[in-house]
């Protein structure tokens, strides 16, 4: 058999376990640092072995050079042709922005990567990439966040590779009927699964209840506003009722809904009345819908303010 050295990671199952072992620690706790022998443990080898593994895996381009960042484009990783034909279909702000997106999505719909490297693959300078990446994000197309690379002493290792996430641009829709009154309730089981919110007034408490439920209405996810509110460390704010209140204060009003949702139909349908023929209707796009989708069906019953002026096409 060949030297561990002259194998590729991908046929040594060892580089492979490690290797997943640090993706799931990536997903479960991306901002806290394993050790060499913890990650041994998990996949069951000496601190030697792991060693050997992590060394190779960064030698054959894998991991990065701190050792504990999966690169993407890592070991046999499934292309995923719907984000890539999401990325082609999108009417992006410009061409250029439209080339980045296209080189993104080769990596799926969320995950991480050095922005140099994005741009070398989408062929334009870093700094051109970093330009129309905030014209993505400025059309909800990319939510990104850049990771500092901290290191177990505490000092400041340059970035670690960028997150990003493909968004769809569209926001969720305002909840209607059952589910806007069903609301409330929804905030109070939210509120009381964050974490940290503990030792509150009653009034702190039936304020967040309000704040939560106004989220919500407004189209905000359970489960994303739930994230954006537990996410935090500190696990004893001093004044529970104003931390909430600045933590929502930092989301934007509208939920963006990520672009798999969308590509996937995970959208709930919802009962919407055509803007055109007031026709109701039922629909899973997002945003504004007409009867027929992007057309009305019925435009003979449009309905006209009667101040409108009408344009016709002679
Ligand atoms: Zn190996
Ligand atoms: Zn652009
Ligand atoms: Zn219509």
């Amino acid at each position: 058999m060949a030297p561990h050295r002259d194998i590729n990671p991908d046929n040594c199952e060892k580089c492979r376990r490690v290797f997943a072992a640090l993706e799931d620690h990536q997903i479960a706790d991306p901002e806290t640092w394993l050790t060499t022998v913890e990650i041994g443990k998990v996949v069951g080898l000496k601190k030697r072995a792991t060693q050997d593994h992590l060394g190779h895996l960064f030698a054959k381009g894998r991991i990065d050079a701190d050792r504990r960042t999966p690169l993407v484009g890592g070991l046999g990783q499934p292309l995923l042709p719907g984000a890539q034909q999401w990325a082609a279909a999108i009417v992006a702000p410009d061409p250029t922005c439209a080339k980045c997106l296209v080189a993104l999505a080769v990596h799926g719909w969320d995950g991480q990567i050095h922005w140099d490297e994005l741009a070398a693959a989408a062929g334009v300078s870093k700094r051109t990439a970093e330009r129309h990446r905030a014209h993505l994000i400025a059309a909800d197309f990319l939510a990104f966040r850049a990771v500092p690379n901290t290191g177990q002493d505490g000092k400041n290792y340059g970035r670690k590779p960028d997150r990003y996430t493909l968004m769809s641009g569209l926001t969720a829709p305002k909840l209607a009927g059952a589910a806007w009154d069903e609301a409330p309730a929804v905030a109070a089981q939210v509120i009381e699964r964050v974490r940290w919110f503990v030792g509150y007034t009653e009034e702190a408490r039936s304020n967040a209840v309000k704040s939560v439920t106004w989220c919500l209405r407004n189209g905000w996810p359970e489960e994303a506003l739930l994230r954006a509110l537990d996410a935090s460390e500190n696990r004893q704010a001093y004044n529970p009722g104003g931390y909430l209140s600045k933590l929502l204060g930092k989301l934007p009003t509208e939920y963006v809904i990520p672009a798999e949702q969308v590509w996937r139909g995970e959208v709930a349908e919802r009962q919407v009345d055509c803007p055109t023929c007031d026709t109701p209707f039922k629909t899973k796009m997002p945003g504004r819908v007409l009867c027929g989708g992007v057309v009305c069906l019925r435009p003979e019953l449009a309905v006209i303010p009667p101040d409108a002026r009408v344009y016709t096409i002679a």
